[in-house]
């Protein structure tokens, strides 16, 4: 089940890591966050008003 509802708020956040797509659903990069991106990262994901957002451990 997808919890995202598409209001946009990582995107806003994280623009270098998250982009949005024609419905204002989440395009995320693959692969590991970049250190200088993370703080932001986990904000994004803190603040997602969904909570569809999960930072895994590599
Ligand atoms: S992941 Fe969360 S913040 Fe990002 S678009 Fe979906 S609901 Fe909004």
């Amino acid at each position: 089940m997808i919890s995202c509802e598409g209001h946009g708020v990582c995107a806003d956040l994280v623009p270098e890591w998250i982009a949005l797509d024609d419905w204002g659903y989440p395009l995320i990069r693959e692969g590991a966050v970049p250190v200088p991106l993370l703080a932001r990262v986990r904000w994004a994901v803190s603040n997602c008003p969904a909570l569809a957002l999960r930072l895994a451990d590599t």
